[in-house]
């Protein structure tokens, strides 16, 4: 049994569109950045996170071995503290006499899953039953999509990875250190080529939410170039955006391009190599990401920039860099610094962690960009995106692929 199929035995007899009590409807269920439970409250979607209780994370209630907490779901209006800690009571108390018995089959499926892998691998090809997880607002829907669980860049900054370890844990994988494990979800393309026909056309975004799609097991699985040919391939066309830290998204940018509203970009926080260095050792060097931008605008894909967080450098450069190459660019501030935190105390990056000057660096770039020509957003899609409920038209303008690539 799969792990979000599990997790929902925690609220057995109740399943996904049965109410847990009056008012209260379970909408979905996911794995892919911890555990979380959708339950619809008054028209409202609020999601729940599911950690085990000794990992000590603030919760809003407790069963004996896990721990609930509660957050707005895609409408993003925030959760009225006594409705949220109602729910996390509610899905509590339905756990306890469940817990036992769903934590020791999580704990025998990962032993088997294990058995059958050579050895402790830390990369570890694993299949799944369900690949497309629903984001955005009723507004501006799209999907996630991540080839892979755990990142091999291994930023010290990425939020993922406490969500990530907690799910490890959980499966009682021995504790490793972020950048040094990943889960390659082989028959992903298979599930998505399934998925691509029954959901509905929201724009999809392979971006490094629980992992990177080109870091460097990409090259030998091409599991994240298996899911662009479905995509592709499939009978609606969808708009993609596909984010990466990696030069190898360039082997892929013709593929990109044949994409009808195919989006390729960089996430690219400063201008500066030696300050990306610092933050991002393992990420492509500046240069090489401005190449691919390069590579990628030549194959004739559509081209993008993540500015998040903002990082020392010059912005005017960074602005002439980016206003060459791309379409337009999303820029988001520091939200937490997660195992990061001794790379701000350098006197030279300190004053980086401060939300002021993230701020001000924000308006700066935003300003810089625009007077340049280059279009800025700050939700989770470029402007031309939301709202996009039907696939973009075939068109004959986007350039084909060679036979083989
Ligand atoms: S590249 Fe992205 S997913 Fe990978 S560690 Fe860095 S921030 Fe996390």
């Amino acid at each position: 049994m799969d792990l979000r199929s599990r997790i929902l035995e925690l609220l057995s007899p109740t399943c996904i569109g049965d109410e847990l009590m009056p008012g209260v409807r379970l909408l979905d269920a996911s794995t892919e950045l911890g555990l979380r439970l959708t339950f619809s409250v008054g028209g409202a979607a609020i999601h729940v996170e599911v950690s085990l209780r000794d990992e000590g994370r603030a919760a809003a209630a407790h069963s004996e071995r896990l721990a609930f907490a509660y957050r707005a779901g895609p409408s993003a209006a925030p959760v009225a503290p006594r409705v949220g800690l109602a729910l996390c009571r509610a899905v509590a108390a339905r756990a306890a006499s469940r817990e036992h018995a769903v934590l020791e089959g999580v704990r025998l499926d990962a032993a088997a899953a294990r058995s059958s892998l050579e050895g402790t691998a830390r990369v570890r090809e694993v299949t799944i039953a369900r690949l497309l997880e629903p984001a955005g607002t009723p507004a501006a829907p799209y999907f996630t999509l991540s080839p892979y669980v755990g990142c091999l860049i291994g930023c010290r900054f990425c939020y993922a990875q406490t969500r990530v370890g907690s799910v490890r844990r959980l499966e009682g994988l021995p504790p490793a250190p972020w950048g040094s494990y990943v889960d390659v979800r082989v028959n992903a393309p298979e599930i998505l080529a399934q998925e691509l026909e029954s959901l509905p056309p929201y724009p999809l975004k392979f971006c490094p939410i629980v992992s990177d799609p080109y870091h460097a097991v990409e090259r030998r699985f091409e599991v994240t170039r298996g899911c662009l040919l479905a995509i592709r391939d499939a009978a609606r066309p969808r708009a993609t955006l596909v984010l990466t830290r990696a030069k190898l998204i360039e082997r892929d940018a013709a593929l990109i391009a044949s994409i009808p509203a195919g989006y390729g970009g960089v996430s690219i926080p400063t201008v500066d190599d030696d300050v990306r260095r610092h933050f991002e050792a393992r990420g492509a060097s500046i240069a090489e990401r401005l190449g691919a931008l390069d590579t990628l605008r030549d194959a004739g894909a559509r081209t993008f920039a993540i500015v998040q967080p903002l990082l020392p450098g010059d912005v005017l450069q960074l602005a002439d860099a980016l206003a060459a190459r791309v379409e337009s660019v999303r820029i988001d501030t520091l939200h937490s610094v997660e195992n990061a935190a001794e790379d701000f105390t350098a006197p030279a990056y300190a004053e980086a962690s401060d939300p002021g000057w993230q701020a001000d660096r924000a308006l700066a770039l935003a300003d810089a960009l625009r007077q340049r020509g280059v279009a800025v957003w700050t939700g989770e899609l470029p402007d031309e995106l939301v709202g996009v409920a039907e696939g973009p038209r075939r068109t004959d303008a986007r350039p084909t692929l060679e036979p083989g690539s």
